[in-house]
């Protein structure tokens, strides 16, 4: 049987981030992923935004590697070449019982270490942004937005070039803890058995199916699985604005917002749609929600501007109406499988994250060592 020393399932942003910081450490690495390319998966279905770290529970995960990960990613676009812009975000109050919420919302940030963010009047949003309609906002100097393809590929090249190889049409099906590894059953195009010797589960949407195919895993420590598709849609012509702009969060998503593209198009999204299966479709008549929505803040929208765009859905680990998860990132101290961590729950900001989650993976196989060759 073929060995390996670390195999990654899943060429999506984190599992490519995962190789690269693995392969860089001297590590032998192996990346499985299902589809014909990198980045298929909520990779390509996000909206591209390098979050600040305004909203999460301060202490968590989410928090702590957003603002470790946004400082990264700035610097590493900067240097790899990557386009991105720190073009900054409004979020902004509709009506006055939303202004304390912006309150709440900077003290929360400034908890988080997001100390930049700056208070403002509408007249001042108003003349960052002429078409807004708003009471009041928050500046967050530091949100900005990245193109995700041109990342994955740099994080992929750089894995590459510490001798990681990624395969395709290598969808892992199952697998078995045994004293010296894990060995995996890879179907796909060419069937075959591997035992590597660590073994990280970024397989995103799928991540608790893979967990589930490996025996001598317990099962108990595998999470619910719930979806929460967020639907896009496009706006013809170039943007009205030029910053991001995000209402007040609303529970399961931060609220219909506007993003821009490195291309000057905007966006409107994702919204929330609970589901049962994966379906990316999206429903046109769901832009009648958007128009309202939108309106609050952009009341120049026009009838029959939204066009259907495209889904994303949130790998989520509670179902609707319960307190967000944290990102789950899970090694040998919680399952008591040496050498393995899953990666569970890797919602949003899981992109501006991505680096600090992959030094993170190495920390926790680094607690957690792997077997010893035999
Ligand atoms: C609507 C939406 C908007 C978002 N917006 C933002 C944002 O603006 N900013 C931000 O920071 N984050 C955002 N996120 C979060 C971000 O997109 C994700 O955290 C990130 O893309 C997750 O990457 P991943 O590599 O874990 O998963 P994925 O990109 O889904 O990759 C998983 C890969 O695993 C592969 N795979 C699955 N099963 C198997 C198997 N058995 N064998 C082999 N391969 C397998 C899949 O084919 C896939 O390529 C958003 C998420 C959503 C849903």
């Amino acid at each position: 049987m073929d060995e390996v020393g670390c195999v990654v399932v899943g060429a999506g942003v984190v599992g490519l981030a995962v190789a690269r910081a693995l392969a860089s450490s001297g590590r032998e690495v192996l990346v499985l992923e299902a589809a014909d390319m990198i980045g298929t998966g909520t990779s390509s279905r996000n909206s591209e935004v390098v979050h600040a770290g305004i909203y999460y529970p301060t202490g968590s995960l989410k928090a702590r590697l957003c603002v470790a990960g946004r400082d990264a990613l700035y610097a590493y676009a900067e240097a790899r070449g990557v386009p991105y812009r720190r073009c900054g975000k409004l979020i902004v109050a509709t009506d006055a019982t939303q202004i304390g919420k912006l309150d709440a919302l900077k003290a929360k940030a400034e908890a988080n270490g997001v100390t930049n963010l700056v208070r403002i009047t509408a007249d001042e949003a108003m003349a960052m942004e002429p078409k807004l309609s708003c009471v009041g906002a928050l500046h967050s100097p530091s949100s900005g937005i990245v193109d995700s393809h041109a990342l994955m590929l740099a994080y992929q090249g750089d894995a590459e070039a510490h001798g990681a190889t990624v395969a395709f049409h290598a969808h892992v099906e199952a697998g078995e803890v045994t004293d010296r590894g894990v060995v995996l059953d890879i179907g796909g195009a060419e069937p075959m058995r591997l035992r590597c010797r660590e073994f990280v589960n970024a397989a995103g949407l799928h991540a608790q199916d893979v967990a589930r195919a490996i025996r001598g895993l317990p099962p108990a420590t595998v999470p619910p699985t719930h979806y929460a598709k967020g639907n896009y849609f496009s706006l013809a012509g170039r943007s009205p604005f030029s910053r991001l702009i995000y209402p007040i969060p609303e529970p399961g998503g931060l609220g219909v917002h506007i993003t821009i593209d490195l291309g000057g198009q905007a966006r409107f999204g994702p919204d929330v749609e609970w589901i049962d299966r994966i379906d990316y479709s999206v429903d046109p008549r769901r832009a009648d929600g958007f128009y309202g929505a939108v309106r609050r803040y952009w009341p120049g929208l026009t009838d029959g501007a939204l066009l259907p765009g495209y889904a994303g859905i949130r790998p989520k680990l509670v179902p609707a109406g319960a307190p967000d998860s944290d990102f789950v990132i899970q090694d040998e101290r919680v399952h008591g499988v040496r050498g393995l961590v899953n990666l569970y729950g890797i919602e949003s900001p899981g992109l501006t994250a991505s680096l600090a989650i992959a030094d993170a993976v190495v920390d926790a196989l680094a607690t957690a060592p792997a077997p010893v060759p035999a």
